[in-house]
């Protein structure tokens, strides 16, 4: 950033590479070529001599030189701590700093250690894990110069975070637009109002005092992550406030396109806070001295550019400084307060303290004396069949739900009608305060004395002293200033907006930081922090006693864990609570929406209707098994071989794909009398004994291979992309491999099982003739050939409505589970009518609930609706735009190596390197957490786990596709 302090600076003193090596070598004895960097006040060069690189620093003649010891000596002490800085080379007669002629005058110049890695300015996104990581550097920075001091570290520069008020008065009157400077004088001195009380107690020493991410240097991790692991350019160092340095590493991340103020600070705090403990001082003056830096950074840009409007850098600085100053100023710092508090796991402020005591004498509204409790949870049963995607709909539920009734809605509480889908950002969702619902008119008293204000979102403000109360929804009779006593009217429940999706209500928010203005809906990750802003009105009212959300992911996670075996595994290590579905949306319980990329066993989109009606009913008349006569099973097992090729017309009902596999295994044998399987390397079938002996997917099982019982023949999966063969006779030639295998087996194979398209693999297609060869083979040696269409069937390819119509082969026995019940348990598998009889020698088949009424009508009910609304057609034409803007992506990022599959079945494989095709396993789960930020829920998935699902409900929109997309490339590009 530089010493610049106002007034002149002389332009740095040209150095060219030729120069420099001369002055290099004649200096410091080092030889190598030179090329300049960017320079600003100073003149820099990167020297490289071998496998060594070296910065050769040219001071400015204007500047003090004394400031060239004390950084030398603040470089050499961190690095003696362990740090990773550039350290300064001594010349051959001892001194750090070289006296040496250029162009006639005398110029300081010093040879520093090149510190190598991509600057942390370089990556538009970071993770969580990386904040915390740059919070702890610029701790460890702060920690290893604590003991540090110098005689220059006293010098008057305009970023000590100490003089940025003197700084922002100086420099205001070149801020041009008039609002502008008006504004930023006015956030400076909010936040000096806040600061001044705590200067004397904030800790001083030496800083690096310019540690923004554009001075983080940092290497990668084994994701792709940055590791923040070295600082560079100690131009400032000075002696100004420990915690300064902290806050201007807060700044420097917030004009990112996606930085969140207070989020990001938080996580940065709570690393810093991790390595060095910040005192009570320090972390109450943390915002107001983010804000205040960003002040000085606003001001500093337009005074820079009123100097030299040419100014390149300056130029694109501008907005992004601007942009910066506006979104710290958005944030009442109160909240920002609380919400460091509350990561760092330090006291509660004395606001809150000073509160609450506070008790109203008076009800706001005069409720029923046993009002009805209103569920807009996202739990509720109130909105069923995606009615909370209507206001309309809700609001005449909410009515029907008061029946003339009044009515309450609680506070912190993520509110299902709120929810906004396919928003890459949250969204507010989480009610502050409590919402009383009751008819147009009816009354709205004052619960305490205070002094009426006018809110600026037209709410009413009693002002209570340590609290304010805001009312909204309220015809206000009592006039701004008023003065008023507890029960006194301030006015009636209004009309409720047209597009409100309740009837008639109030919201009422306690607010503990007098003058702050809570929104009535805040987004999830920040309502811990409004929520201690803002108490529960209802126990501070004396309204209800009992009105508790209860809604805790993490709580419900760690019993998750204590009562559910650890190998059925859960998708993320902080999965969100998901507690509803609509169409290709799942909702989590604080309202946040996520596009569901993975689910194709919901495969008419969640919760869809036609089912829940065909469970309700059927669930109502009768349930039993398939030992009973019944229409339903009769019908379902007519709808089946209907869509099914001859003759292949004999059903077997079961209730999954495992069972259904084992099933099939079974009937192969029985009707070969034979024992022996082929099944594919990387296949997987299911979990039961059988099921799992023919499946070998290396992420499911990483001995797979080793464990094989005798009886399992395993032949190469016909993947060519990363197979062994790839060219145009690779269906011929994984063919001959597996005919070689079947060759090889005493008295010949019972029978195949595959997939039409290797699912588990990733949505690896299966080489054209490849399936009709290997058929061929195993039927000529005696066995029968299963298509396991348990992921893959049911119209997903869009072509066709059974993945081996495809390959234009018709199976012996045919695997289904999964799509059959759209989430309900449904799973058969269908046969020739011999193959059937033959299980006789088995004896009789029963599967408790397999074929149940309630499953056979589900069934039926999917199928009805896949024909109905066309979901085979919408894979079809979803899926190949869908598949086109991901065949994009491989033109784009080199990380994606390909995309396979097809209709909505398709896979997008993440490579390291696309000649190796050296999977990106950490990556493609370090892009999927940064895709769940930002509303998206995908896996991976492939022997390497590389590969990303992408096998969303059939009903998905190209809308949703397109959100997919765009946020895949986004993650991509700006990084995860
Ligand atoms: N076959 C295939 C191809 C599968 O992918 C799966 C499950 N992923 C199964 C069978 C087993 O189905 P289920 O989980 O219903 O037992």
């Amino acid at each position: 950033m530089g010493e610049r302090f106002w007034g002149d600076v002389p332009p740095a003193t040209p150095v060219s590479p030729e120069q420099a090596v001369a002055l290099v070598r004649s200096a410091f004895g080092v030889d190598g070529p030179a090329r300049p960097l960017g320079s600003n006040q100073e003149t820099n060069l990167r020297i490289d001599a071998g496998d060594v690189s070296y910065v050769l620093k040219v001071a400015n003649p204007a500047f003090g030189h004394d400031v060239l010891y004390l950084q030398n000596a603040a470089m050499r002490h961190l690095a003696a701590a362990g740090l990773r800085v550039p350290e300064p080379v001594v010349a051959p007669d001892g001194s750090d700093v070289v006296v040496t002629d250029i162009g006639g005058s005398p110029h300081h110049v010093r040879l520093l250690t090149y510190v190598a890695g991509d600057l942390l300015s370089d990556a538009e996104h970071l993770a969580a894990p990386v904040l915390d990581r740059f919070g702890r550097l610029v701790a460890r920075v702060a920690a290893g110069l604590a003991d540090f001091d110098h005689p220059a570290a006293d010098r008057p520069l305009q970023y000590d975070t100490r003089r940025a008020a003197e700084v922002v008065d100086a420099l205001a009157p070149s801020v041009a637009d008039v609002s502008r400077r008006t504004k930023v004088l006015s956030v400076s001195d909010t936040a000096w109002a806040a600061l001044a009380p705590l200067a004397h107690d904030l800790r001083t020493q030496v800083v690096h005092a310019d540690l923004a991410d554009y001075n983080v240097v940092a290497g990668r991790d084994g994701d792709g992550r940055p590791v923040p692991d070295g600082i560079i350019d100690f131009g400032d160092v000075m002696r100004s406030w420990l915690v300064a340095d902290l806050a201007t590493a807060i700044v420097s991340l917030l004009a990112r396109p996606r930085s969140r103020p207070v989020q990001d600070a938080r996580a940065v705090a709570a690393g810093f806070h991790g390595e060095l403990p910040l005192t009570h001082a320090e972390v109450a003056a943390l915002w107001p001295l983010v804000v205040a830096r960003a002040t000085v950074l606003a001001v500093s840009v337009d005074d820079i550019l009123a100097a030299d409007p040419d100014n390149a850098y300056a130029r694109e600085e501008q907005p992004l400084d601007w942009r910066i100053l506006d979104r710290v100023a958005d944030v009442p710092p109160e909240l920002a307060e609380e919400a460091l508090r509350s990561a760092l796991g330090v006291r509660v402020s004395d606001r809150i303290l000073a509160a609450a005591g506070w008790r109203p004498e008076a009800d706001v509204v005069d409720l029923d004396h046993d009002p009805v409790r209103v569920d807009l949870s996202v739990r509720t049963d109130l909105l069923a069949d995606g009615a909370w995607t209507d206001p309309a709909a809700a609001r005449s539920s909410v009515a029907g739900a008061l029946a003339g009734r009044t009515g309450v809605l609680p506070h912190d509480e993520g509110r299902l009608t709120e929810v906004v889908v396919d928003s890459a950002e949250e969204t507010p969702t989480v009610a502050l305060g409590t919402t009383l619902l009751a008819p147009v008119g009816t009354p709205v008293r004052a619960p305490s004395d205070g002094t009426i204000r006018a809110g600026a979102d037209g709410s009413v403000v009693l002002a209570c002293g340590v609290v304010d109360v805001v009312v909204r929804g309220v015809r206000a009779t009592v006039a701004a200033g008023a003065e008023v006593v507890p029960g006194q009217v301030l006015g009636a429940i209004d009309e409720a907006a047209e597009d409100s999706p309740l009837p008639p209500h109030v919201n009422v928010q306690v607010v503990r930081a007098p003058g702050v203005l809570p929104p009535p809906y805040v987004e999830p990750s920040l309502a811990d922090a409004w929520v201690a802003l803002c108490p529960d009105p209802v126990s501070l009212l004396g309204l209800f006693p009992d009105l508790d959300v209860g809604d805790d992911a993490r709580g419900v996670l760690a019993r998750r864990d204590r009562v559910v075996a650890t190998v059925q595994e859960h998708y993320y290590a902080r999965p969100p609570q998901i507690e509803r579905g609509w169409r290709q949306h799942l909702v989590d319980t604080r309202g946040r929406a996520y596009l569901d990329i993975v689910n194709n066993v919901a495969v008419l989109g969640h919760s869809h209707p036609a089912v829940t009606a065909a469970a309700t009913r059927q669930l109502r008349l009768l349930n039993t098994n398939s030992r009973f006569h019944y229409d339903a099973l009769v019908r379902f097992g007519e709808r089946i071989t209907e869509l099914l090729p001859d003759p292949l017309d004999t059903v077997f009902f079961v209730n999954s794909g495992s069972e259904a596999v084992d099933l099939a295994l079974r009937l192969v044998r029985t009707a070969t009398g034979r024992r022996d399987v082929v099944c594919l390397r990387g296949g997987y079938h299911g979990w039961t004994t059988a099921a799992d002996e023919v499946s070998t997917t290396l992420n499911d099982n990483p001995r797979a291979l080793e464990t094989r019982p005798p009886w399992v023949h395993l032949a190469p999966m016909p993947n060519v992309y990363r197979g062994e063969h790839r060219g145009p006779d690779a269906a011929e030639r994984y063919a001959a491999e597996l005919s070689s295998v079947v060759a090889g087996i005493e008295g010949g194979p019972a029978g195949f099982i595959a997939e039409p398209m290797s699912g588990n693999a990733g949505g690896v297609l299966v080489p054209p003739g490849y399936l009709p060869a290997v058929y061929g083979t195993v039927r000529a040696a005696g066995g029968l050939c299963i298509s396991d269409e348990v992921q893959v069937g049911y119209g997903r390819t869009g072509s066709h409505f059974w993945g081996f119509e495809e390959h234009g082969i018709v199976p012996d026995v045919v695997t289904m589970a999964k799509a059959a019940g759209s989430g309900h348990p449904v799973g058969f598998v269908v046969t020739r009518r011999e193959v059937a009889e033959a299980f006789t020698a088995e004896g009789s088949f029963f599967s408790s609930v397999g074929g149940s009424p309630v499953s056979s009508v589900v069934g039926l009910a999917v199928l009805d609706t896949i024909r109905d609304e066309d979901l085979q057609g919408n894979a079809l034409r979803v899926g190949g735009h869908l598949h086109e803007r991901l065949r994009a992506l491989v033109d784009e990022h080199p990380l994606v190596g390909t995309v396979h599959g097809e209709g909505l079945y398709l896979g997008v494989e993440l490579v390291r390197d696309r000649s190796t095709l050296k999977p990106a396993i950490a990556e493609a789960l370090a892009i999927c957490e940064r895709l769940l930020e930002l509303g998206v829920i995908t896996y991976p998935t492939g022997d390497f786990s590389n590969v990303l699902k992408v096998k969303p409900p059939l009903c998905i929109t190209e809308a949703s596709a397109d959100f997919f997309v765009d946020r895949l490339d986004e993650v991509l590009r700006a990084g995860w």
